[in-house]
């Protein structure tokens, strides 16, 4: 059985050691993401160098995520570390008072989001365990000195420092704060394959991060869209439109949206991904409970199948590879799990590329629908840059695309789509022999699509 799903790993301070992410790769991690978030500068710089060598040392492309933090917003200190309770109906001020907070009021530091708040809207503490509800804002442009009270709706015990969700508020400023544009500076001189833009609100937001980009880095560099705003949701076509690559990113989504809409809008995500040639990830508590356990829940082994069922590209890990047990582990479980949904005998022999109304001329669903009909053992794309692969891998076949690549950037971009296996073409001494390029995958015997250029061609393995 062939793995197409794409694991991708967050790597952290359990997973960052040469022994330990190379026996990852080898348990099937096809890339790596390096959450700023958590950390920045040159401790991401020397995980950049330290996978970097690992894939060349393995002759393997893993592909590099710079992910960045993006607009995540925090409260400020209390007077002490203690916890302290808001309960259901009394009225709790955030204000831009640098001064410890108390039950009373706490001071939220981000004047452009105190002043975006709204009558009626609501803000989320503890992953949505409190809700609070504003009742005024006194913020004017000019104030200096700004206050939002806010009623409890829901109750529970708030620290210092917690993260907060704006479900209903535009958030008028820029996509890349401050602190993202020096992470992003720095990633850019190590030239990271992809880079994910957190919070993305609408298209120009990705606008402006590929402009940032391009004026700093020669290297085609591609962008992924975090979607875990429910303001994306509405532009979310447009998004996809602009964008290289799409994260589902669930853990914030489902903070901002009503969690049980969530399965919907991570399959409705997927299709339109699909139909539009670009790759999606799955995120976030995939495999969660294996921060501590050695075995994952039913529930997550069934979510991860789902993902590969529904043809998302990559599955990904957090917590439980960065700060886990056993993180090796942890890859070890998941490429299980997608391996056997990948190969699910009741799942596959359905040509895909008759469920989306694509024109019958369009060349990737006749490549797609030529293996199909052939049963081949491999389809393999000679050096394409990374369209042509990504546009055959959305038509999603149940064979393996082999992708013969003369630039190594395309090759570890290629590493985020699905059931794409990418060889640099260095590997290969230049040769255009696709029975070579699909021994060295390991198929070895039965038919092969061919795509050169714009010929499609279908024949057995020397
Ligand atoms: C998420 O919210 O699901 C997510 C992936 O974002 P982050 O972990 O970067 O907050």
């Amino acid at each position: 059985m062939t793995k197409l799903t794409k694991i991708i790993a967050s790597i952290g301070p359990n997973s960052q050691d040469y022994k330990t992410l190379k026996s990852m790769v080898d348990a099937g991690v096809n890339a790596c993401r390096l959450n700023f978030s958590h950390d920045t500068g040159d401790v991401q710089g020397q995980k950049i160098d330290l996978i970097r060598q690992i894939s060349e040392e393995l002759g393997r492309p893993i592909a590099i995520i710079a992910d960045l933090q993006g607009p995540k917003h925090r409260i400020g200190d209390f007077k002490t570390e203690n916890h302290y309770p808001l309960k259901v109906g009394q009225e709790f001020v955030l204000d831009n008072n640098p001064a410890r907070g108390d039950e009373t009021r706490v001071c939220l530091p981000d004047n452009d989001v105190l002043k975006s708040l709204k009558v009626g809207d609501r803000v989320l503490l503890n992953d949505g365990k409190i809700e609070l509800e504003v009742l005024n804002n006194n913020c004017t442009v000019e104030s200096r000195l700004c206050s939002v009270t806010t009623k409890v709706k829901r109750g529970d015990e708030i620290w210092s420092r917690r993260g907060f969700n704006i479900p209903d508020t535009d958030i008028e400023t820029s996509v890349l704060t401050p602190k993202d544009r020096t992470d992003l500076e720095y990633a850019l001189t190590k030239n990271p394959d992809w880079v994910a833009i957190s919070f993305v609100q609408r298209p120009e937001d990705v606008a402006e991060a590929r402009d940032f980009i391009t004026a700093r880095s020669s290297q085609p560099i591609k962008i992924i869209s975090k979607i875990e705003r429910p303001q994306a949701l509405e532009r979310l076509e447009e998004i996809i439109q602009i964008s290289d690559a799409i994260m589902f990113a669930r853990g914030d989504l489902a903070v901002e949206i009503p969690f049980e809409k969530l399965p919907a809008l991570q399959r409705e995500s997927i299709r339109m991904c699909r139909k539009m040639n670009k790759p999606i990830i799955v995120a976030t508590q995939m495999l969660g409970s294996m921060v501590h356990s050695e075995f994952p829940l039913r529930a997550e082994i069934s979510d991860v199948a789902l993902a590969s069922y529904l043809r998302a590209d990559c599955v990904m890990t957090s917590e439980e590879t960065t700060i886990g047990d056993n993180p090796i582990n942890v890859i070890d479980t998941m490429s299980k799990i997608v391996t056997n949904a990948d190969g699910d005998v009741y799942e596959n022999g359905q040509d895909w590329t008759r469920i989306e109304n694509l024109p019958e001329n369009d060349w990737s669903r006749s490549v797609a629908s030529m293996a199909h009909l052939n049963k081949a053992a491999a389809i393999v794309v000679f050096d394409a840059g990374t369209e042509i692969a990504t546009a055959v891998s959305c038509r999603k076949p149940d064979m393996p695309i082999i992708a013969v690549c003369n630039d190594a950037i395309d090759a570890n971009q290629l590493c985020l789509s699905r059931g794409v296996y990418p060889i640099f073409n260095e590997q290969m001494f230049g040769q255009k022999d696709a029975s070579e390029a699909a021994r060295r995958f390991g198929v070895t015997r039965g038919k092969l699509v061919i795509v050169e250029g714009d010929k499609i061609s279908l024949r057995d393995l020397d």
